[in-house]
């Protein structure tokens, strides 16, 4: 073998070692609760299809149509000739939704962070980011040349005094609304407040909140005017959410002021050199927009089974990060454990996948359960009997000493 697949091989060989080996499982049945996972009938507490709109009948009809009427793929990328008329319709109710002047539609988000972060920075200015916050915005702020400052997760004093410290030139200052990984939220009113007293600007993504958060669904933002906080595109200027959760499609929009649009239809590369979302993807996910405002049912479903699940672990001692979202942390520390819980839980015909690093950090393995609006009480009281099995794997882990 040549020396080129002799390393390839060696680094693979490190991470299998190092329990990291990651498994693609097939799916043969559509995104949903009950799922065909490699062959095997299982109920699915693991999607982030949040309100269930991926398999909404509306959701699906209007994507057919949108293909008989404008055909399978936009051809060509936005600025040549991929910009159709549902790409411009779904930009425009996005304004409307969000409260913001204009909104762009990305192919997907980690595109839309990359690209936006490298657009609004460079050499000589400073990028502040949360530690825990996804990988797209980590590495935006990475490549994007700029002084890359991480502060501890939610700690606003630290960052603080490190926007106090620095001599960047532009400051942007960047943070998950609901943060992927543990479910909690982002101090939003000091966040805003933060980088008002530094004249940073402010970047929120908030693909886990839109549709989740808020009573339209707006989000943690919408949830923050709830409670009286006044948050506009002047002090929140880089709004960005993603299809692939809530609105159950996929794609992603950046919103705000005309200048931060105009400017990344000019110059934001990952934006110029791709091709354009399938139109009909567009279609589909114009009905999700108007479903993730109108169906405040499937907010209220969420929060009670929440809820609920947060008082089961408590009395069986699972320990549960902070969050009142679909995404529910259970940390099991180290690796092994959680991937035995995880394969406990598949046996009992459940699945939660095990995130281990680099998606967390060392020490924090965690199952990463995610509730949707369309799992029944009968789904539910399933996870609950098989949480039983975890609460005695981690029970044995400890008495290993595994767990501290
Ligand atoms: N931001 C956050 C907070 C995410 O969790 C994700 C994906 N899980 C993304 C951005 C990337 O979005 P997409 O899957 O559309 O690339």
């Amino acid at each position: 073998m040549d020396s080129f697949r002799q390393s390839l091989r060696q680094r693979l060989a490190e991470h299998e070692k190092a329990s990291l080996l990651r498994q693609r499982r097939t799916l043969f049945s559509p995104q949903g609760t009950e799922i065909i996972l490699d062959g095997e009938h299982v109920t699915s507490f693991c999607s982030n299809d949040y309100l269930g709109l991926a398999g909404h009948p509306d959701v699906i009809d209007a994507y057919r149509q949108g293909v008989e009427d404008f055909g399978a793929g936009s051809g060509a990328s936005h600025l040549v000739s991929g910009h159709l008329a549902p790409h411009r319709a779904l930009e425009e109710e996005l304004a409307v939704f969000t409260g913001r002047s204009r909104a762009l539609v990305f192919s997907s988000g980690y595109m839309a962070n990359v690209g936006t972060l490298t657009t609004l920075l460079g050499k000589g200015d400073g990028v502040f980011e949360d530690r825990l916050n996804h990988a797209s915005l980590l590495d935006g702020g990475l490549f994007s040349g700029a002084v890359f400052k991480r502060y501890p997760h939610l700690d606003t004093s630290v960052l603080d005094k490190k926007l106090g410290e620095t001599g960047a030139g532009r400051k942007l200052l960047v943070s998950d609304g609901v943060f992927s990984m543990d479910g909690d939220t982002a101090p939003l009113p000091e966040l805003i407040q933060v980088a008002g007293k530094h004249d940073a600007v402010l970047m929120i993504d908030d693909a886990h909140g839109f549709g989740v958060l808020g009573e339209k669904g707006g989000g943690l933002v919408q949830h923050w005017q709830e409670q009286g906080i006044a948050i506009d595109e002047n002090n929140l200027q880089v709004l960005v959410g993603t299809f692939g959760k809530a609105f159950g499609g996929s794609g992603a929009f950046v919103a705000g002021s005309e200048e931060l649009i105009e400017t990344l239809i000019q110059f934001c590369r990952p934006y110029i050199y791709t091709t354009a979302m399938p139109p009909g993807m567009a279609e589909a996910l114009r009905v999700s927009l108007k479903l993730v405002q109108k169906d405040r049912w499937r907010r209220d479903y969420l929060r009670n089974m929440i809820g609920r699940f947060r008082r089961f672990c408590d009395e069986l001692g699972l320990t549960l990060l902070p969050s009142e979202t679909p995404i529910q942390a259970i940390v099991l520390e180290d690796v092994e454990t959680t991937l035995a819980a995880s394969r406990a839980l598949l046996e009992s015909g459940i699945y939660v996948s095990a995130i281990r690093p680099p998606t967390v950090p060392q020490g924090t393995s965690r199952l990463r359960v995610t509730f949707s609006a369309v799992h029944t009480e009968d789904q539910f009281s399933k996870l609950l009997n098989g949480l039983t099995r975890v609460a005695a794997i981690r029970e044995a882990a400890g008495q290993q000493g595994k767990w501290s």
